[in-house]
C-alpha cells in the first residue's frame, strides 16, 4: 500500500498507518473480513471516517432489507467495467465497518489526489445513518424500506424511521432516493423536502402492495390502503407518485423512469424484490450522470451478492442459497420461491445474538405458501420451526445439519437461512 500521507492530516496518517499494522495481523490469524482496521483507526483519530469520505462522491444505503444486494447494484451500476468504487460489500455497515471498507480502498489505490476523491457506495444499518451522514456528507441517501426487523426491537421501526428522517432533513444537499410505497420510508423521506432540500426521488413499484405500517408518520393517525395507495386520514399524506417506476415479472420486468424513458430489466438474480432494488440503482445512477441503459447493462451481470442467490454445484446437484431474517425479508423469498420451478427447500433458522434471540417473528411468516415444496426444517431452532409448520399444515421433514440435508437431497434445491443460519451454510459450501 502506498500511504496516502500527501493528503491527510497527521493524525490521520497514523490512524491509516496503526489500521493497516492492525489489519495484517489480523489476516496473519486468519481473521479475514474483520472490522478491527477501522475501529483501530478510529482510536488513533476519531475523525478518521471524515478525514477518508472527505472529496468522495458517497452515496449512502439504509433501510431493513435488501441494503447488501442494492448497495452492491449501485456500485456496479456507479463503477462500471474498470473504475473500482469503495463499498463494503462485506456487509459490515456500522461506523468500523464503514471506515474499514475507506481503509481498504486506501490501499488499493482507489482514492486519487486531488478533489475528485472517487465514488464510496455504502450500506449504513439505519441506526447509524445519522453518525455516517454527519462524517461523509453524502450525495446521495437511499432509503429502502422499513419493517420490523427482529421482535427484540418491534416498536422502534417508528422511531428509526423518524430518525432518518431528522438525519435526511439535516442533509439538505444530499438527494434522496425513498420508496414511496412503504408509509414509513416515505414519511422520512419527505423530511428532505420539509428542511429545505429537494424533494426526493421516488421510487415505486404499483403492481405489489408492500407497506405495513398503519399509522402515519406525520401525525399518527390512521392511514387506509388502497391496492398500492396509501392515505392519512387525518392530515393527508398520501403515497408519492414514482419518478422511478418498476412494471412487469421476471420475464418482462421494465422500468419506468422520468420523462418517459423505460428500460428492461434482465437480471440474473431472481426475484421482485431485486427487480425493485434495480429500479433503486437505476435511479441513484441517473442521478450521478449513469444512463438508465447503461445502469442496466451492467446489472445484467450479477449473479449473487456476499453468497445471497448464489447457486453451488455439489454431487448431485446444486444447492441455492438464500437470506431472508425477518417476516418483509421471507415474503420477499416466497416471491421468489413462487416464480420459480417446485424445488425442496431446507430452511435453517438460528436465534444467535446477531439473529435476535427471539423467533416468535416466524408466526408472522406465511410458510403455508411453502406447501408445494418438499421442506427441511433445520438450524438451532429446527424444532420452533417445526411446530410453526404443524400449524401451517406443511409437511416437513427435521435435519440435525442444514448443509448436509442439502448433500442428501438429489437435484436442484434451495437452502433459506436467517443471518448466522445462511453464513454458516455460505461458509460451508463456498
Ligand atoms: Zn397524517
Amino acid at each position: 500500500m502506498t500511504l496516502p500521507r500527501g493528503r491527510l492530516p497527521v493524525r490521520a496518517w497514523a490512524a491509516v498507518v496503526a489500521a493497516r499494522l492492525v489489519s495484517g495481523a489480523a489476516r496473519r490469524v486468519g481473521r479475514h473480513g474483520s472490522v478491527i482496521g477501522g475501529r483501530v483507526a478510529t482510536v488513533v483519530d476519531r475523525r478518521v471516517l471524515a478525514r477518508l469520505a472527505a472529496g468522495r462522491t458517497v452515496v449512502l444505503v439504509t433501510g431493513t432489507n435488501g441494503k447488501t444486494t442494492t448497495t452492491s447494484m449501485i456500485a456496479r451500476v456507479l463503477g462500471g467495467a474498470d473504475q473500482e468504487v469503495a463499498t463494503n460489500h462485506l456487509g459490515a455497515n456500522m461506523p468500523d465497518g464503514i471506515t474499514t471498507a475507506l481503509l481498504d480502498d486506501l490501499a488499493r489505490g482507489g482514492a486519487t489526489s486531488g478533489s475528485d476523491q472517487g465514488v464510496a457506495v455504502m450500506e449504513v444499518d439505519e441506526s447509524y445513518l445519522g453518525e455516517v451522514a454527519a462524517a461523509t456528507d453524502p450525495r446521495v441517501i437511499v432509503l429502502l424500506n422499513f419493517s420490523r426487523d427482529q421482535l427484540d426491537r418491534v416498536g422502534e421501526v417508528r422511531t428509526v424511521a423518524r430518525r432518518v428522517g431528522e438525519t435526511v432533513a439535516a442533509h439538505p444537499r444530499a438527494r434522496v432516493v425513498a420508496f414511496a410505497d412503504d408509509v414509513l420510508c416515505a414519511g422520512a423521506g419527505l423530511a428532505a423536502s420539509g428542511a429545505g432540500g429537494r424533494a426526493p426521488v421516488w421510487v415505486s413499484s404499483p403492481t405489489r402492495w408492500t407497506g405495513d405500517a398503519g399509522v402515519c408518520p406525520r401525525c399518527d393517525g390512521a392511514v387506509g390502503h388502497a391496492g398500492v395507495r396509501w392515505e392519512c386520514s387525518v392530515c393527508g399524506l398520501a403515497r408519492p407518485d414514482g419518478d422511478w417506476t418498476l412494471t412487469g415479472d421476471a420475464r418482462t420486468a421494465t422500468v419506468h423512469g422520468p420523462g418517459g424513458t423505460t428500460t428492461s430489466l434482465d437480471l440474473a438474480l431472481p426475484g421482485h424484490a431485486n427487480r425493485l432494488n434495480a429500479a433503486f440503482a437505476l435511479a441513484v445512477g441517473a442521478e450521478l450522470g449513469v444512463a438508465p441503459a447503461v445502469a442496466a447493462a451492467r446489472l445484467r451481470g450479477l449473479e449473487q451478492v456476499g453468497g445471497r442467490y448464489r447457486t453451488v454445484v455439489r454431487p448431485g446437484g446444486t444447492t441455492r442459497l438464500l437470506l431472508a431474517k425477518n417476516p418483509a425479508g421471507w415474503a420477499q423469498v416466497l416471491d421468489l420461491l413462487d416464480e420459480g420451478p417446485v424445488r425442496p427447500v431446507v430452511v435453517a433458522v438460528n436465534s444467535r445474538e446477531a439473529d435476535g434471540r427471539d423467533v416468535s417473528w416466524l408466526w408472522d411468516v406465511e410458510f403455508e405458501r411453502l406447501a408445494r415444496h418438499p421442506l427441511i426444517a433445520a438450524g438451532d431452532r429446527a424444532q420452533d420451526l417445526s411446530v410453526r409448520l404443524a400449524y401451517a399444515g406443511v409437511a416437513h421433514r427435521l435435519a440435525d445439519d442444514a448443509v448436509a440435508a442439502t448433500r442428501d437431497t438429489v437435484g436442484e434445491i434451495d437452502l433459506v437461512g436467517n443471518y448466522t443460519a445462511f453464513h454458516d451454510a455460505a461458509r460451508v459450501l463456498t
